[in-house]
C-alpha cells in the first residue's frame, strides 16, 4: 500500500518522499481519504501512530486548493500540552517545508511570556497549533480571530479534558464557525470524551487503529518484582545489561524525578529530571540533549512527558507504577514508535502488586512477573486495607479537580461535616 492511492495532490506526496516515510500507517490510510472527502473523523489512536501526518496531510492539500485570503487561519489544532504544542507544530511545518508554496504555521502555548507570540500572530497565520488557555488569551487580545476557521483538530482530547480544559474547549467552540471539518483524535473514549465527541461531530466516520494491526510497532512488556529499595540499582544494571542508548523513566512526583536523576548520576550514568517545574527553557534543552543521544535517561512525571515524540526510543521503565491504565498505555506508546521494536519494563513493588494487576485487567492482559538475580525481593504487602486505597484512588485515574474538591467541601458543608 503506497501514498500514491489516498487522493493526495502530487506536492503532498513528493514531501512525503523528500520525508522519507515509505508507507502511510493504519491511521494515514484510513484517516487521510476521509478528510480529503470533507467528513469529519473520529480517531482512536495514540501518538506514535502517525496520526499528526494523517491530519496535516490532507490539512495542508485542502489550504493549497484554497482561495481564501491569505494567512486567513484555515487549521486550528488544540492540543493538551506546550511539549505537544511544539511537537505538531515541528511536524506540520516540516511538510510545509516541502511544498511549493509558503504557508505560515505558528504555535502558541502557555507558560512563557504573551507578547512574542503576540507579535508572530501580526498579519495572520494559515495553521495554528494552540493549547486551549493560551489560545482564549490571544483571542481575547484580539491577536488572532478564529470565526473563520475550517478546519478543527482536537488532538489528544482525553488529555484536553483530563488536564481540566473542558470550559476553555467551550469558549474556544463557541467562536468557532458553525461550517467547518472537525477532526477528533483521542487514545480513550471515557464517557466525557465521548460526549464531546457526540456533541462536536457531525456523522463523522470512525477510525480505530488497534494496538495489535500488523503495522503498529512491537512493545514487550515486562514487569519485575523487586522492592523499593533497590530500585535505581536494578535500573542501572538493566541500562548497562541492555545497553540501551536512551531510556525514559516514569516516576510519580517531581521530587521523585529529581531523586531519581541524582542517584543515577551519583552512579555514573547520565540522567536529568524533567517535569512541570521546570523552566521551559530548562525542559526545551534537556529534551535537545535527550534527542541528540548526549543525555542517556529522562526521568519524568506523566503530565512533563505527555506528547514529547522521541523517535526510537528503545525502552521505558515504570519506576513508580502510573496512576491508572490510561497513563500506562501512554507510558508505553513513548517507546517502539513507528515501527521500531521497544520494551517497557514495570518495578512491581509488594505493595504495587495489587495496583499492577488492576492495570492488567484494564489492559485486557497479564504481563508475567520476574524476578532478577541479585534483586530478589523480601518486602511483604501491606495489609489489604491500606492498599485498596491506593488502588481505588489510582486505577480510576482521575485526580481531584478543583470543581470536584468545592463539590466536595459543598457537600461536607450540607451534611455538617
Ligand atoms: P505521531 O503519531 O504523529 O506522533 O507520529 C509518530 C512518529 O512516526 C513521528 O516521528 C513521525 O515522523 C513518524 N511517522 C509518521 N508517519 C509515518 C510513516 N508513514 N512512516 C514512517 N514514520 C512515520
Amino acid at each position: 500500500m503506497s501514498f500514491s492511492t489516498l487522493g493526495l495532490a502530487p506536492s503532498l506526496l513528493n514531501a512525503i518522499t523528500e520525508i522519507g516515510y515509505l508507507q502511510p500507517t493504519a491511521i494515514q490510510r484510513e484517516a487521510i481519504p476521509a478528510i480529503l472527502r470533507g467528513e469529519d473523523v473520529l480517531g482512536a489512536a495514540q501518538t506514535g501512530s502517525g496520526k499528526t501526518a494523517a491530519f496535516a496531510l490532507p490539512m495542508l492539500q485542502t489550504l493549497l486548493a484554497k482561495r481564501g485570503g491569505p494567512r486567513q487561519l484555515h487549521g486550528l489544532i488544540l492540543v493538551p500540552t506546550r511539549e505537544l504544542a511544539a511537537q505538531v507544530g515541528e511536524s506540520v511545518r516540516q511538510l510545509v517545508s516541502m511544498l511549493p508554496t509558503t504557508y505560515k504555521v505558528q504555535v502558541v502555548f502557555g507558560g512563557v511570556s504573551i507578547n512574542p507570540q503576540m507579535l508572530a500572530l501580526r498579519g495572520g497565520t494559515d495553521i495554528l497549533v494552540a493549547t486551549p488557555g493560551r489560545l482564549l488569551d490571544l483571542i481575547d487580545h484580539n491577536a488572532v480571530r478564529i470565526e473563520q476557521t475550517s478546519m478543527l483538530v482536537l488532538d489528544e482530547a482525553d488529555r484536553l479534558l483530563d488536564l481540566g480544559f473542558s470550559e476553555e474547549l467551550n469558549r474556544i467552540l463557541a467562536l468557532l464557525p458553525a461550517q467547518r471539518q472537525n477532526l477528533f483524535f483521542s487514545a480513550t473514549f471515557p464517557p466525557a470524551v465521548q460526549k464531546l465527541a457526540d456533541s462536536l461531530l457531525r456523522t463523522p466516520t470512525r477510525i480505530e487503529v488497534l494496538a495489535e494491526s500488523s503495522d503498529q510497532p512491537a512493545i514487550t512488556q515486562r514487569a519485575i518484582s523487586v522492592d523499593v529499595p533497590r530500585r535505581t540499582m536494578l535500573l542501572k544494571h538493566l541500562i548497562q545489561q541492555h545497553k540501551w542508548r536512551g531510556v525514559m523513566v516514569f516516576v510519580a512526583s517531581r521530587y521523585a524525578s529529581d531523586h531519581v536523576a541524582d542517584k543515577l548520576r551519583r552512579n555514573g550514568i547520565h540522567a536529568e529530571s524533567f517535569h512541570g517545574e521546570l523552566s521551559q527553557g530548562a525542559r526545551t534543552q534537556t529534551l535537545t540533549d535527550f534527542r541528540s543521544g548526549y543525555l542517556q535517561v529522562l526521568v519524568a512525571t506523566d503530565v512533563a512527558a505527555r506528547g514529547i515524540d522521541i523517535a526510537r526510543l528503545p525502552a521505558v521503565v515504570n519506576y513508580d507504577l502510573p496512576r491508572s491504565a490510561v497513563d500506562y498505555t501512554h507510558r508505553i506508546g513513548r517507546t517502539g514508535r513507528a515501527g521500531e521494536s521497544g520494551m517497557a519494563i514495570s518495578f512491581v513493588s509488594a505493595d504495587a502488586e495489587q495496583h499492577f494487576r488492576l492495570i492488567e485487567k484494564r489492559q485486557n492482559q497479564r504481563v508475567p512477573r520476574e524476578v532478577i538475580a541479585g534483586f530478589e525481593p523480601t518486602e511483604t504487602a501491606q495489609p489489604v486495607s491500606a492498599v485498596t486505597d491506593i488502588v481505588n484512588g489510582g486505577i480510576k485515574g482521575k485526580r481531584k479537580s478543583k470543581k470536584d474538591k468545592l463539590r466536595e467541601a459543598a457537600a461536607n458543608e450540607g451534611t455538617g461535616e
